[in-house]
């Protein structure tokens, strides 16, 4: 009997350890309910949901096809004893994953208990993380060569072993988890990923890169794919692909003069940032440390003497007193997602203003992104904190941002009610208000909204001369070239101190 065993892969398309051992014998697909991964600091229920709807998605496609899923609760290597006691396993087929250190820690559990039995472990890669790669020449080229490849077909017949127990779809009581009241905007499942893909390739995505940034517009004009790309409902090389054919769609529009406005540029936008997903997934691939330590390691002791609880919580509340960064955190809570800016000036505030080490805010906003990647989180967080030390210095005014982002105040106003008879141009900095204004307005500072938790030019100032501090230092620039050869960008060639795009 072949086990297909799908971890964060939950779909029958472009998913080759289906196909394959479909190839090789009756299969048994197995999804396994780990009680270290769901007990974990990092998983929400709002995660169970999203699971859970994409494991129903994943059976019913199963049986279309003859098949069905069987789902267990366990550690990963006592399931697989259960099942090779009962039904003899011939080859175990699943998906490379570049995790966390407990997927990591596991991997290596079955892989040991896979070789103690001689039963083959066969693993192939579903995104462009290269396992054991050398050094990051010629990498893109790789990634490149993997997504142009054809898609994995589905295998017309599933042809599964009968009688295997499952237990059906785990509930969060089951599970011990608190149940999520998020109204995640985005659903589980292949299907609903392809509905999304589409949605956006063929209608919203057209003003995408004049729009991704504000939270106003994000929500409707950025893919919001990242959650089915987490969890395997659609696979990278897939949604590549259907960039490629709307591309030459939109470039025939193009020739006979009926293109609409800022497809193509926004198109390219998004064909770049998923190749960054690939790249920042090399780099926890590369160095797993990275998960819990600077990835510069000159900025180790920097703020970790300094961390202030209070601060923290008032974070996590969407109490800092700054609107929009109270207005992201309380939508972030409500919505499971938000857009790459917000999420930037969301962990620039809490590392910088707030001067809190980057490892306990990238967890907690972990539990709350719906589209929870290890790889990408902790390289971003650290990219936002300046402890990469090659990506440029990049300290968000959260008023700036404001007046940038939601000039109207109609984001801040929805998700922070107290502010709801400010008026526009005091938006960003309520506080300003004198207190006629206040009793005015409805809006007391320090008692219907709070005072700003610090004051942003002298945080702002501290902390840029604490972090230049180290960074000008010669055994700072040194680090900062072994972390550039090790996981810098190679395509545009780097700058001194690091490349200016996100994407480095
Ligand atoms: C502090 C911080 C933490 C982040 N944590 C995560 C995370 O845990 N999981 C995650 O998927 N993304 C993360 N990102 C990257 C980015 O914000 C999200 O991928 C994006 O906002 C998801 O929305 P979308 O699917 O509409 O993206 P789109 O803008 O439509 O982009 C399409 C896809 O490209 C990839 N992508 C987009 N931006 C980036 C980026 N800057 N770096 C790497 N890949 C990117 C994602 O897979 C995304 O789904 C983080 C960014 C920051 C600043």
């Amino acid at each position: 009997m072949q086990v297909v065993w799908f971890k964060k892969d939950l779909r029958i398309a472009d998913h080759a350890p289906l196909f394959q051992a479909c190839k090789a014998g009756p299969c048994l697909c197995l999804f396994v309910y780990e009680p270290e991964l769901i007990g974990s600091e990092e998983f929400d229920g709002s995660h169970l949901d999203f699971l859970n709807q994409s494991l129903k998605g994943l059976d019913q496609q199963l049986r279309n096809r003859g098949g069905s899923l069987v789902t267990r609760f366990g550690e990963v290597t006592q399931v697989l004893s259960e099942i090779n006691e009962r039904h003899s396993i011939e080859a175990l087929w699943s998906h490379e994953e570049t995790g966390n250190s407990l997927t990591y820690e596991r991997d290596k559990r079955v892989l040991a208990w896979t070789k103690e039995r001689h039963i083959p472990w066969n693993e192939s890669p579903q995104s462009g993380v290269v396992r054991r790669l050398k050094n990051r020449d010629g990498w893109s080229a790789q990634r490149n060569q993997f997504m142009a490849k054809p898609l994995t077909p589905i295998p017309e017949r599933i042809p599964c072993v009968k009688d295997v127990d499952t237990i059906g779809l785990r509930g969060h009581q089951d599970l011990g988890l608190r149940e999520s009241r998020k109204t995640n905007l985005i659903l589980g499942g292949e299907v609903a990923a392809n509905e999304l893909l589409n949605s956006f390739l063929h209608d919203r995505g057209q003003y995408y890169s004049k729009e991704m940034s504000s939270p106003t517009t994000a929500y409707d004009s950025c893919s919001r794919l990242s959650a089915s790309i987490t969890w395997g409902c659609l696979s990278v090389r897939q949604i590549v692909q259907a960039l490629r054919d709307r591309q030459v769609e939109l470039r025939e529009e193009k020739k006979s003069g009926k293109l609409t406005k800022g497809w193509l540029t926004s198109m390219r936008s998004f064909d770049a940032r998923l190749s960054w997903h690939c790249h920042f997934m090399q780099k926890l691939e590369d160095e797993p440390r990275i998960e819990f330590q600077n990835m510069s390691r000159v900025y180790d002791g920097l703020r970790e003497d300094d961390f202030s609880v209070e601060r923290f919580e008032l974070w996590c509340e969407g109490k800092t007193g700054y609107p929009l960064v109270d207005a992201c955190m309380r939508a972030l809570k409500e919505h499971s997602w938000i857009n790459f800016r917000m999420r930037a000036m969301l962990v620039s505030f809490s590392s910088y203003h707030l001067w809190l080490h980057w490892r306990k805010s990238a967890v907690f906003l972990a539990k709350h992104f719906l589209d929870f990647e290890p790889g990408i989180h902790f390289s971003q967080v650290q990219m936002q904190s300046g402890t990469t030390g090659i990506n440029t210095v990049r300290i968000y005014s959260p008023i700036k941002q404001v007046k940038d982002q939601d000039p109207d105040g109609v984001f801040i106003k929805r998700y922070v009610p107290e502010l709801a008879g400010v008026p526009k141009e005091h938006l960003a900095e309520p506080h300003q208000m004198s207190l006629a204004e206040q009793s005015k307005t409805g809006c007391i500072i320090g008692k219907d909204y709070p005072s700003p938790i610090v004051e942003h030019l002298t945080a702002y100032r501290s902390a840029r001369d604490r972090i230049y501090a180290i960074r000008k230092q010669d055994v700072a620039r040194e680090e900062a070239r072994r972390v550039v050869k090790k996981h810098g960008s190679r395509k545009n060639g780097n700058r001194k101190n690091g490349n200016r795009k996100n994407g480095v």
